[in-house]
């Protein structure tokens, strides 16, 4: 098979397409023909050299995978060739403590897809049948490889802060591809939506996609706007996917039990003088979002349906562009997704 892989990192990275023995799907796997596969910020940074650790030399990257099922290995029952499926972002044994409390994303012998273990910038990926959620008819396989990861893991984090009809709920780094689908769920649940973006090209985007509000960060921070569009009262959530940039803004923009999401960026510096009487006045609360359920997932894939959901996917390239991906992805000027392409 036809496979993406990271010569030597960098910025740009050196990318080639090879071909690699297409793998057997083991024990309680599936093989999956591959459809789309999403380039997320994690391939960004692993292909700039940035991120490293746990991934092994020569690992095929990718973990927004959607695709078809082309063979079953021993074993599987939920999952049989012919299925349209997308997959979680870890492989997941379905077996232990973490699998049977529904955090599938934190399976004791879990492999990030496309990190630990192959992804899916490739023809065909093996996959655990646990982590495979089927597609229902009316959605398309190609934009469909994002309904995962970003657009389950932004609802994944608004579960996290348990964002209700009527909640003011603000979404930093609002353009990105996290950002745009946190905006999309946030108003299909019912809360006022404000969106917080550096990039005010996309403010008629994120309108249109359901922000009541649009703050561009610039002069002034956006928590003091957020307390002028609230009466005072602040953010009954933040979804932070900005991280270091944001987080002391984030943290000022929450009301009293305010409670905060933090998913995406891990790197930066974050200067915490005066931040602790911040978050104690408020009873805030602070969490992290790492990954998604097969639960979270599933509800994605019924919104999606139900067309309260609609993955953006700004362009699905072929993979020998892969290249291209990695400089759009790092000028952030793109809305929302790119994919790769892997069959010709
Ligand atoms: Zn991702
Ligand atoms: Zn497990």
């Amino acid at each position: 098979m036809r496979a993406l892989i990271l010569e030597s990192p960098g910025t740009p990275p050196r990318l080639s397409v090879a071909h690699v023995p297409t793998p057997q799907p083991a024990d309680g796997e599936a093989l999956v023909r591959v459809a789309a596969c999403g380039f997320c910020h994690h391939d960004r940074l692993v292909m700039a050299g940035t991120l490293r650790r746990g991934i092994p030399p020569g690992i095929i990257l990718g973990h927004e995978i959607s695709g078809t099922v082309e063979a079953t290995g021993t074993n599987t029952n939920q999952i049989r060739p012919g299925d349209r499926v997308v997959s979680l972002l870890t492989g997941a044994c379905g077996r232990c403590d973490r699998c049977q409390a529904g955090r599938e994303h934190r399976c004791r012998n879990g492999q990030g897809i496309g990190h630990g273990r192959n992804g899916g910038f490739a023809e065909y990926a093996t996959i655990p049948e646990h982590s495979l959620i089927r597609l229902p008819d009316a959605l398309d396989l190609t934009p469909s490889a994002l309904l995962a990861c970003p657009a389950g893991v932004a609802l994944q984090a608004l579960t996290a802060v348990s964002v209700s009809p009527g909640d003011t709920v603000a979404i930093t780094g609002a353009g990105g591809g996290l950002g745009i689908h946190a905006v999309q769920l946030a108003a299909a649940f019912g809360a006022r939506t404000l969106a917080v973006t550096s990039s005010p090209h996309k403010a008629p985007a994120l309108a249109a996609f359901g922000a009541d509000e649009v703050i561009e960060t610039g002069e002034l921070d956006f928590s003091e706007i957020i307390m002028a569009l609230t009466a005072d009262q602040g953010a009954d959530a933040v979804i932070d996917t900005v991280g270091a940039a944001t987080i002391r803004s984030s943290i000022r923009s929450l009301a009293q039990y305010g409670r905060l999401a933090l998913l995406g960026e891990v790197g930066g510096e974050v200067q915490l003088n005066g931040i602790i009487p911040e978050i104690l006045f408020r009873d805030a609360q602070i969490t992290g979002v790492s990954g998604l359920s097969r639960n979270t997932l599933e509800q994605a894939t019924t919104m999606a349906a139900q067309g309260k959901l609609k993955p953006i996917l700004e362009q699905a390239i072929p993979l020998e562009e892969a290249t291209r991906a990695f400089t759009m992805m790092s000028s952030r000027a793109i809305l929302g997704r790119i994919a790769l392409i892997p069959s010709i």
